[in-house]
């Protein structure tokens, strides 16, 4: 049967955030009566949500417009996200553009949509500055998905020198507590049994309600009125990691023993010419304090490498100071000029031949840390929330413990895609475990 309704084909780059903004996008756009159908096929209507955080970023978002404008020739196109609030004008003036919309309004794109707004060409955007109150995007499915995403905080007062994202996002602006509660038991009816809880700086969650709220504050809300779903953070800068937020990941089986912490570099030169307020005595102290006092948790890194100014001399100081730190994995980044940041204008450039190099020693360590951190928990029990697809290299069903290992399990049972089960870890091949379902 042939539909009348209008197709829209919606992509996305870049971080959790923005997936999470499409996703809510998507989920609004199917109420109000359209179809979505891939960003590969012939649609009315193309939605590209971009990411700016390099300039290989904006290309990519450029390229994305080429090609739906190949795919269909008489689609319309908006393009949305952090690429369209820093560069609006630049965006328009792209050949087949035909709506340009900030973040700060792209929450109204749906509505837009229903109003016939996309037969002319116009943008939506504002100074993301003047953005005072979070705006909220409901969701409440990620299809495919077995793990929710809840967007909590938006924006960052930070102004790290190599980051243009607080100018595409703006101010730390914050989820108010009752939408929270409302919005995880959404998820938890809709039968999810973890939620990621996200945001650009999700460590300043709060300081900007009134009245104030903060992080652990916040979980201990939906700690006390749920306990019928785990929560994970993400990424949480080193200074935001509070005695009282480890208490309490020590004491609240809910709360995954997971945390993601940007490190950066561990140069204290290269860190002050980054603006990062931390150096790496301080990022050492802490790793070794948290492995103490959570010795099961797994500890995630972001780090860069080739910054301006990074000899080989800096680097080692990153190198050393994680290879003697208890870090579970590191996410390794080559750093990238992006236009409108401080950075740029920082000198002496790193060759990328020397980026390439560091960026490999660096892989090689995470896999390292990777296996060392795994072989801890061989022959011990781990709690592991299955995924609904299967490994598609083994046929087998898998899915993350509680601190972030992936597992392959033995004992195929079909029963199990979506729920929590408690493991036996049996072996350590390729980063991952293998482990078989006990009783409880
Ligand atoms: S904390 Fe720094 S790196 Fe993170 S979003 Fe803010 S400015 Fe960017």
């Amino acid at each position: 049967m042939k539909s009348n309704k209008e197709k829209v084909a919606l992509t996305t780059l870049g971080c959790k955030v923005n997936q999470y903004e499409s996703t809510a996008l998507a989920e609004d756009l199917g109420k109000k009566g359209f179809s979505l159908v891939s960003f590969r096929s012939p649609a009315d209507i193309y939605i590209i949500n971009t990411c700016t955080v390099t300039a290989f970023s904006d290309f990519q978002a450029r390229q994305l417009i080429r090609r739906a404008k190949r795919t269909n020739p008489q689609a319309k196109i908006i393009v949305t996200g952090c690429y369209a609030q820093v560069a609006a004008a630049e965006i328009a003036a792209l050949n087949g553009v035909n709506l340009v919309i900030g973040n700060d309004q792209k929450h109204i794109i749906p509505a837009l949509l229903q109003k016939g707004a996309i037969n002319s060409k116009g943008t939506f955007s504002d100074d993301i500055f003047q953005q005072k109150t979070f705006c909220e995007m409901p969701l409440t499915k990620f299809s495919g998905r077995t793990r929710a995403f809840l967007k909590i905080q938006d924006g960052c007062n930070s102004f790290c020198s190599y980051c243009i994202v607080p100018f595409a996002r703006g101010k730390s602006r914050s989820l108010p507590p009752k939408n929270i509660l409302e919005a995880v038991t959404k998820f938890v009816q809709n039968g999810y049994r973890e939620i990621v809880l996200t945001g650009i700086h999700l460590g300043a969650y709060g300081y900007d309600l009134n009245p104030p709220a903060n992080l652990t504050g916040i979980l201990r809300q939906i700690i006390n009125c749920r306990k019928d779903v785990r929560l994970r953070l993400s990424s949480i800068e080193p200074g935001e990691i509070t005695d009282e937020l480890l208490q309490l990941l020590n004491k609240e089986d809910i709360l995954c023993p997971h945390l993601h912490i940007p490190l950066q570099s561990g140069d204290d030169k290269i860190l002050q010419m980054m603006k990062r307020n931390y150096d790496s005595y301080f990022y050492r102290m802490l790793i070794e304090k948290i492995s103490i006092a959570l010795s099961d948790l797994a500890i995630g890194v972001d780090v860069m490498v080739g910054f301006p100014g990074e000899g080989d001399a800096e680097f080692n100081n990153t190198l050393k100071l994680l290879q003697d730190l208890p870090v579970a994995y590191l996410h390794v980044f080559p750093y990238s000029e992006r236009p409108g940041t401080t950075a740029q204008k920082l000198y002496p450039k790193v060759p990328e031949k020397a980026k390439k190099e560091r960026a490999s020693i660096l892989r090689n360590l995470s896999s390292k840390k990777r296996e060392e951190f795994s072989l801890r928990f061989l022959g011990k029990k781990l709690d592991v929330l299955v995924e609904k697809g299967k490994d598609k290299r083994t046929g087998l069903r898998k899915g993350f413990s509680n601190n972030y290992l992936p597992v392959l399990l033995e004992n195929n049972d079909s029963s199990v895609g979506g729920r929590v089960v408690k493991i036996c870890a049996e072996k350590y091949h390729d980063g991952k475990l293998y482990g078989k379902i006990v009783p409880g």
